[in-house]
């Protein structure tokens, strides 16, 4: 793998606008939780797919890497290249590849460039009068290539699917710099290996998306929100059979949110105003969205009702309003701000199967007990079985003191996730973080058979290298 070098960058200025070229801001070098820093790269950010093209091929030529770059919100460190691995990549922003291209609301299909930001892509379909899902605290500022690259998740994906599953169709190139125009916008279409899936989750490493073509939902008519406590993480799993027997697919988000949760809001002084006089130990903030001629609101009176009757939840608010509802999502959205503004010694973005989610966080707490004294904050999307399990120094430390025990902990987090049989990684990705809990708990054929797929479309390994695979 070679730096750009002088060489290299006035080839590629002979073959590219002026514009192309950008000055090298701090955002790029870093991500947001300081995990890895890169110091230097030749930042380019295209107006088009052949510019794309000449640029990856330009790479391929010279065995120069390409580390794509979308919103900048991973939090794997997949858009980051440490200097240690490449002192000057080129790092190719696809910030102004941003137009909707075109929007087919009864095909219920958007077709937007790689970078658009994932809130305009709502807006766009609201425009429409339809609903694009994807949702997710980080939609103002993340990009959809992003998110595809990411195979991101959010609150939705209990109604919607993850990014992955909104992808109909995608534009992108190859790492020899070959363009694949698979902007189709089909719901069916068995012809062979899917690319699109291939590509959706690679984080960057088989290629660059720059446009895709992406499912649209009608607009739910009735939306209603509510703040529902409980005694445990099994009432809260009860609570959602009994909200889906009687919305069916009306529940759109479930999330779990723990005391630990709302303590680190008060102490940040973030989300809000607190609903409840006192903080409950277990809440779950649920989200119904129904069709025409349907009230959200009753369907979560009657639901409360008759969870109170089950003895499901103990005590409950539902929004009455606009307002009270943003409030609601505030706390939720808030959460992962007062973790950062307390500090996690270690984050664990982890998924299980539904019934195992009370057994597990009973054994990983314990576990985490017999190592110290923690503060653990697990919340996040329970619906689909996404939880952020995520341990915090006690009151009156910092994370620092503990920079010696975070492998010990999440080892100890994985191996129980891998014996209940969960993903050591639900949302967020592999990225440079978790190249090596990929190596410990993956299976060794389906590596041997990715690692095949890596090496047959970029024999080179000039995408993202460390990314998924560590670099050898
Ligand atoms: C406050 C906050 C909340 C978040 N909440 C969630 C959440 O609820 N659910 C969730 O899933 N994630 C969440 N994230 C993580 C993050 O927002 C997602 O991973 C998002 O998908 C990243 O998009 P991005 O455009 O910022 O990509 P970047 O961070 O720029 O890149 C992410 C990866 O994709 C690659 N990449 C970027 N663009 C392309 C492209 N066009 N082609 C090929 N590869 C590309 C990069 O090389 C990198 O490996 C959150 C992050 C923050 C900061």
């Amino acid at each position: 793998m070679r730096n750009v070098d002088g060489n290299f960058e006035t080839r590629l200025r002979s073959e590219l606008p002026e514009d192309v070229f950008r000055d090298l801001g701090p955002r790029y070098l870093e991500e947001p939780r300081g995990l890895f820093q890169a110091t230097d790269g030749l930042l380019l950010a295209p107006r088009n797919v052949d510019q794309v093209s000449s640029i990856v091929a330009a790479c391929h030529a010279a065995c120069v890497p390409v580390v794509p770059y979308g919103g900048g919100t991973g939090l794997v460190g997949g858009q980051v290249m440490p200097s240690e691995a490449c002192a000057r990549p080129v790092i190719l922003s696809l910030e102004r590849m941003n137009a909707v291209r075109a929007i087919y609301p009864d095909e219920n299909v958007v077709v937007a460039e790689a970078g658009v930001i994932v809130a305009d892509l709502q807006a766009a379909a609201e425009g429409v009068n339809r609903l694009f899902p994807l949702s997710l605290a980080s939609d103002g500022s993340c990009r959809i290539g992003g998110c595809l690259s990411t195979n991101a998740g959010g609150v939705n994906v209990l109604r919607y699917g993850n990014a992955r599953g909104l992808c109909l169709g995608l534009e992108a190139v190859l790492p020899d710099g070959r363009i694949w125009h698979g902007l189709k916008r089909l719901r069916k279409d068995n012809t062979g290996y899917d690319l699109v899936n291939l590509l959706c989750g690679a984080e960057g490493t088989l290629g660059v998306i720059t446009a895709a073509s992406l499912r649209l939902f009608a607009r739910p008519k009735s939306v209603g929100t509510a703040l529902l406590v409980v005694q445990d993480p099994q009432a809260a799993l009860d609570l959602l059979s009994l909200a889906q027997e009687q919305v069916g697919e009306g529940v759109s988000a479930f999330e779990l949110i723990s005391g630990t949760g709302f303590a680190f809001l008060a102490e940040a002084g973030l989300g809000g105003p607190h609903p409840f006089d006192a903080r409950p130990a277990w809440s779950v903030l649920i989200e119904l969205g129904l069709g025409a001629g349907l009230s959200a609101q009753d369907a979560l009176t009657d639901l409360f009702a008759a969870a109170l009757e089950a003895e499901l939840v103990v005590d409950g608010v539902i929004a009455q309003s606009g307002a009270q509802r943003d409030a609601l999502w505030k706390l939720r959205e808030d959460i992962p701000l007062a973790n950062r503004h307390i500090g996690a010694i270690s984050s664990h973005d982890i998924s299980l199967p539904l019934s195992v989610i009370p057994s597990f966080l009973c054994q990983a707490d314990a576990a985490l007990a017999s190592m110290g004294l923690f503060r653990v904050n697990g919340f996040g999307h329970l619906g689909d079985g996404n939880l952020h399990y995520n341990v915090f120094p006690p009151k009156g430390h910092v994370k620092r003191e503990f920079d010696g025990q975070v492998a010990a902990i999440r080892k100890v987090i994985y191996d129980l996730v891998h014996q209940f049989g969960g993903s050591f990684s639900a949302e967020h990705g592999v990225g440079r973080l978790k190249a090596d809990e990929l190596e410990r708990y993956g299976d060794p054929v389906r590596l041997a058979a990715m690692r095949s797929i890596k090496s047959a479309l970029d024999p080179k390994g000039i995408m993202n290298p460390g990314v998924i695979f560590r670099a050898r």
